[in-house]
């Protein structure tokens, strides 16, 4: 029963496309989550197999960045887009990746995504400040599972 579907819970769901909402208005690039139970390879991997089959890369400024989670193997990993690696180097993500992952550990979830998708956040902003045309060009919604 500790599958990735009730590892949030409806109001927590809520809050986390709350705060991408309130995240994406300083910032045109996009935030995605993604989670499901396992993943059998590298969570990096993965995490750009997942940005593609959400197609994902079809942002203006491939400012897209993936914030995906494997809970029942608490693998992790954050992945941006082109525009996003032209500005900033591979370890960019690292600290963040490494206290959500501390966070996983005691099962706290929901703290461990809503500080990914705040730090994420403070990163687009710095590199990608919202100007007057910008367009929520990606779903805010959460996607679930290995169908993605
Ligand atoms: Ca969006």
């Amino acid at each position: 029963m500790s599958s990735h579907k009730n590892l949030l819970s409806e109001l927590q769901r809520e809050q986390l496309v709350q705060s991408i909402k309130e995240a994406e208005k300083g910032t045109r690039g996009e935030i995605r989550i993604h989670i499901e139970d396992k993943c059998k390879g590298h969570p990096l991997h993965r995490a750009h197999e997942v940005f593609m089959k959400l197609k994902m890369q079809e942002t203006k400024e491939r400012t897209g960045v993936i914030i995906y989670l494997a809970a029942k193997d608490r693998k992790f990993a954050i992945y941006g887009d082109k525009g996003i690696d032209e500005q900033v180097h591979d370890n960019f993500w690292e600290t963040i990746k490494e206290n959500a992952i501390a966070m996983f550990k005691k099962d706290q979830y929901f703290e461990g995504l809503s500080m990914s998708v705040v730090e994420v956040s403070k990163i687009l902003r710095s590199y990608f400040p919202a100007t007057g045309d910008n367009p929520d060009e990606l779903s805010n919604e959460i996607s679930f599972g290995d169908e993605a």
